[in-house]
């Protein structure tokens, strides 16, 4: 199976603090991958690294095959052209915990806003797309309300429909469900459970165990800049090798 993000050796610090000590990580296309780890682990900045909305220090990242990160030529670190960062950044999905819908527009323009602009596609185009996707994601009744009239679960999905939009190669979840009451939990993860049996290439950020070993390929703990333990559900979640690793699982579980 091909290769969609290959991470390797990446450092990040914010002045003196290392949050990324060292990241090596392979996600095959068509796999999800799982982030778990107590808060703080750097969870959210090894996300923010593979978007490119955080520069690495040191190591590389490449997604589908092209380098996302800072090359290392000689001793100098190259930085990609802006235009390059942007163009792959429209191609790598983001879902947030906390949804970052536009206000002021109503669902189905929050939908098309980045087909119109970013990829130039007509009016019309870009409106089917958007009706098919809230379809999917259930919300089909919901194309002219505003953010504020959804609720929490339905603005997630809002959101996920919104990233699809963009015909990512790859979406990341940065704890999709933690600002959900916990009633409107299950609507998201079957969303997402939904993209995961289309072969939709993923990396989720979530505390949801029972999602894990449902959905995962791989399972990957982190703790404190490390990956700790990563492999399938079935060893990481049930057999954990590190301390650490058996340490978190019994408060979250
Ligand atoms: P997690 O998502 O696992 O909770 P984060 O990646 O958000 O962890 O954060 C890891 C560490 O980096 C935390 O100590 C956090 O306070 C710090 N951090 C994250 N972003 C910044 C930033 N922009 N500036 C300074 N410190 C940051
Ligand atoms: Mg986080």
């Amino acid at each position: 199976m091909s290769v969609m993000v290959d991470i390797r050796s990446v450092h990040k610090s914010f002045g003196p603090l290392e949050v990324l000590k060292g990241i090596d990580l392979t996600v095959r296309t068509g796999e999800v991958t799982v982030v778990l780890g107590p808060s703080g682990s750097g969870k959210s900045t090894l996300l923010r690294t593979v978007n490119h909305l955080e520069k690495v220090d040191r190591g590389v990242i490449s997604v589908d095959g092209v380098l996302i990160g800072y090359r290392r030529t000689g001793d100098r670190l190259r930085e990609l052209p802006e235009r390059e960062v942007l163009r792959q950044r429209t191609r790598i999905g983001f879902v947030f915990q906390n949804f970052r819908l536009f206000p002021h527009l109503t669902v189905l323009e929050n939908i098309t806003e980045a087909p119109l602009s970013a990829l130039k596609r007509s009016r019309r185009e870009a409106v089917d797309a958007a009706r098919r996707l809230l379809e999917r994601v259930g919300l089909a009744d919901k194309a002219d309300a505003y953010p504020r009239q959804l609720s929490g679960g339905q603005q997630q999905r809002v959101a996920i429909a919104r990233a699809l939009a963009l015909e990512p190669k790859l979406l990341l979840f940065d704890e999709p469900t933690s600002a959900l009451d916990p009633e409107l939990v299950g609507e998201v993860l079957d969303v997402i459970k939904d993209l995961a049996h289309r072969g939709t290439t993923m990396i989720v950020v979530t505390h949801e165990i029972g999602f894990a070993r449902e959905v995962a390929d791989t399972v990957v703990f982190m703790d404190d800049g490390r990956i700790v333990e990563q492999g399938p559900p079935g060893d990481v979640l049930e057999r954990p090798r590190h301390e650490r690793t058996r340490a978190f699982l019994s408060k979250v579980l």
